[in-house]
């Protein structure tokens, strides 16, 4: 079977339709998939880069997938055919490691992903996707495919460290990074229990939009003043950034104990500076978070139903995909781009 793609042939090369080919029948514990519609995450603009040193060639990237069940192979159960489903970033795990045990599946050592990892499988620009059942998800009813697609990368990303960091009741919560996972966060983040408020904090004055997602103050970085009256007034923040940025500043908005649990992966070559001062003086602490752990999926799909939840999409023909990854690296997609597939036409009728 051909699985018409689009792929980029070299780093920094643009993406052209493609074709690669797979076994007739899916095997034991795999789904085929018919995609209808995929997010368009900043990942993908790095990895077409190769801007974290990792990519394989011919990388076919996408990672916020939606489709229905085409084939199910031997030993699936729990899939029908014409299902509506949901792929993310991670396609499997080891099972057996002290993370997996502990249900963190996401920091398995031996994780492979949809594309570009060991096996160099390919991702969901494409008419198809063969994948394992085990890390295919069954997605909510009443939200739009269009809605459901980035919840599987942006939506899990930023549900995960939210949920592990606000601790505290009355929590003051800032979200960095007004894109595809920033303005996912702060809908979330507005929407947990333990929230207070939420502080959009972003280097552009237009997404100022963000109070229409539910912060309730909007400061731009970029304004030395509003960065020096708003020091030390948030118990986490939420760094998304997808490039270099001033690190200092930030953890300055951190109160004493505060977490700054950081999503965004600047390029290899990006190395954040910063002075160990921004920390160590108010005990602050810095980490990262990747992805989220296999049964919070479900967890965030329904948190997201449950309160309206709702990414802002642009979609676009898959066609046009040169054209979006110009629009995301210029800082220019309102806020999360979708493509469409043949298949997406067929699932409005
Ligand atoms: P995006 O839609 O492009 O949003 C990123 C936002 O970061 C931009 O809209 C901009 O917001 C801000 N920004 C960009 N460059 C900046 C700079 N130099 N200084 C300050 N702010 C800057 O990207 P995304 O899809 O949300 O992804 C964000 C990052 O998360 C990417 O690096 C991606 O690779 C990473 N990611 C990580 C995970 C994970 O599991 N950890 C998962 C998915 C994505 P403002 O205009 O508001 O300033
Ligand atoms: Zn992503």
């Amino acid at each position: 079977m051909q699985v018409q793609c689009y792929a980029c042939q070299t780093a920094e090369g643009p993406l052209e339709p493609w074709s690669y080919e797979i076994a007739e029948e899916p095997g034991e514990g795999e789904v085929d998939v018919e995609i209808s519609h995929c997010g368009v995450c900043h990942s993908d603009l790095h990895q077409i880069k190769n801007a974290w040193g990792v990519a394989c060639f011919p990388l076919v990237p996408g990672h916020e997938i939606v489709g229905t069940i085409h084939k199910v192979g031997p030993g699936v159960s729990n899939f029908s055919i014409g299902e509506v489903v949901g792929i993310g970033v991670q396609r499997g795990c080891c099972g057996a490691c002290d993370q997996c045990s502990a249900r963190r599946e996401h920091t398995c050592p031996k994780i492979t992903k949809t594309y570009a990892g060991p096996g160099k499988d390919k991702g969901g620009f494409a008419d198809f996707i063969r994948y394992p059942a085990s890390w295919t998800f069954k997605v909510p009813q009443g939200l739009q495919r269009e809605h459901v697609a980035p919840l599987l990368c942006a939506g899990i990303t930023t549900y995960s460290p939210l949920k592990r960091w606000i601790t505290k009741p009355d929590s003051v919560v800032g979200i960095i990074g007004i894109g595809g996972l920033g303005h996912l966060a702060i809908q979330i983040a507005a929407n947990m229990q333990k929230v207070a408020r939420v502080v959009a904090i972003s280097t552009s004055a237009s997404k100022k939009v963000s109070l229409n997602f539910g912060a309730s103050q909007f400061l731009l970085s970029t304004d030395p003043e509003q960065m020096k009256s708003n020091a030390g007034s948030l118990d986490v923040i939420l760094n998304t950034v997808s490039g270099l940025s001033d690190m200092d500043g930030y953890l300055s908005l951190l109160k004493p104990d505060g977490v700054m649990a950081c999503v965004g992966l600047p390029e290899k070559t990006q190395k954040q500076g910063m002075y160990l001062q921004s920390l160590v003086l108010t005990e602050r602490r810095i980490c990262g978070s990747y992805l989220g752990p296999k049964h919070e999926y479900e967890e965030m799909f329904q948190f997201c139903v449950k309160h309206g939840v709702k990414p802002v999409v642009e979609t676009f023909p898959a066609a046009a995909v040169n054209d979006v990854f110009a629009k995301l690296e210029a800082n220019q997609i309102h806020l999360r781009a979708v493509l469409l597939f043949p298949a997406a036409e067929r699932s409005r009728q």
